[in-house]
């Protein structure tokens, strides 16, 4: 496969066919490209793979929060940061059951559950297997981040149904150590080995505003895009400062020019065409301008509802204002031949504003 020059523009589609190969060096010099340069050609790339109007939208229910014995410099669900985060028991399958079945009547297809777990022990495996088969009963397209998988978790969990799996490299590999002390990399990497293996869709990004320099920004997406297969979605998340956790008091957020979030939104979306890339964590303290910005970087994913785990997520009509303004869309779920949608959690309520309020 032929090498995309970072200084010359994208000819052709066969030049934006997902690569695997891509260099270190190349990704630095895409980061280096002008600005408006960049945006150009990730919006390009975009265009290529998706319609531009189009905004997939997921919701995600804590099932089980805080209380975790990781380290994690930004999280405020690590137990050993004073934060303020209750933490709670796995909540039970009902419970979910029923927050499952409002999603479903506001027209959800996919429903994401997370638990502040380092990894689940053996004995919890199936109680979340019993959740996922019984909200995949419901017909809903299931995912999941319960921390790190044994080969046999990640077997079990697909035998039970799930869809897709979340689990984050966090950044840069270099850079990892500064950020989490209690696993490696790695770790990580094992885990979206295993889930890969188990026939699972992988959910795989990280975070930005940590402190990590542009050459680190851009060894997290090389990283990312040199993994055996692109993840299915890619989250990139701004850090959320909550007051507590030990990035907070660093006030590494700070140092973060928002363009250079941009920047990595667009590189993210030239590496990874065909991938949703989404923003997650860090939407809230986002300008309407600086999001448009990010859709026209090639985003085309976000969390949607009032909760992003522990963090505030925009209130809904913020986001269908901006919807409406910007002209864009919630992303349709459209179904494979095996039977695998790639759209996404519709919600039809936001889908029925945004077209009232566009009409
Ligand atoms: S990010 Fe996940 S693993 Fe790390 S402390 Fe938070 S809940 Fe635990």
């Amino acid at each position: 496969m032929s090498a995309v020059s970072p200084t010359r523009p994208l000819a052709d589609a066969a030049a934006h066919a997902p690569r695997h190969d891509w260099s270190r060096r190349e990704v630095e010099a895409l980061f280096a490209l002008p600005f408006p340069e960049l945006l150009h050609r990730a919006a390009g790339v975009h265009r290529a793979h998706f319609d531009p109007a189009e905004v997939q939208v997921s919701t995600l229910l804590s099932v089980k929060t805080g209380g975790c014995p990781e380290d994690c410099a930004y999280c405020p669900q690590a137990q050993r940061y004073h934060t303020g985060v209750q933490a709670t028991k796995l909540m039970s399958t009902e419970a979910v059951l029923e927050k499952a079945r409002q999603a479903k009547a506001a027209g959800a297809s996919r429903f994401c559950m997370g638990a502040a777990w380092r990894s689940p022990k053996d004995r919890d495996i199936p109680k979340v297997a019993a959740m996922i088969r019984e909200v995949k009963a419901l017909g809903l397209e299931t995912c999941a981040t319960l921390g790190m998988l044994s080969g046999g978790q990640a077997q079990a969990l697909k035998a039970a149904g799930l869809d897709y799996y979340n689990h984050n490299i966090d950044t840069d590999p270099e850079f990892y150590g500064s950020i989490v002390r209690t696993r490696e990399i790695q770790d990580r990497l094992d885990t979206l080995a295993h889930v890969r293996d188990a026939g699972m869709k992988t959910c795989c990004g990280g975070i930005v505003g940590m402190g990590e320099s542009r050459r680190q920004r851009a060894g997290f997406l090389h990283t990312l895009a040199t993994l055996p297969a692109h993840p299915d979605s890619v989250p990139i998340n701004r850090l959320v400062q909550v007051e507590g956790t030990p990035l907070a008091e660093k006030n590494t957020a700070a140092g973060l020019d928002p363009f250079e979030f941009v920047r990595t939104i667009a590189v993210a979306r030239i590496l990874m065409p065909a991938s949703m890339v989404r923003l997650s964590a860090g939407r809230e303290e986002m300008s309407d301008e600086l999001q448009a910005l990010c859709f026209l970087a090639g985003a085309n994913s976000i969390f949607y509802g009032e909760k992003l785990l522990t963090t505030g997520n925009p209130d809904t009509e913020r986001d269908l204002a901006l919807f409406a303004r910007l002209g864009l869309r919630p992303m349709q779920v459209t179904v494979d031949a095996d039977g695998h949608d790639h759209g996404g959690t519709v919600h039809a309520d936001i889908a029925e504003c945004a077209r009232s309020r566009a009409a």
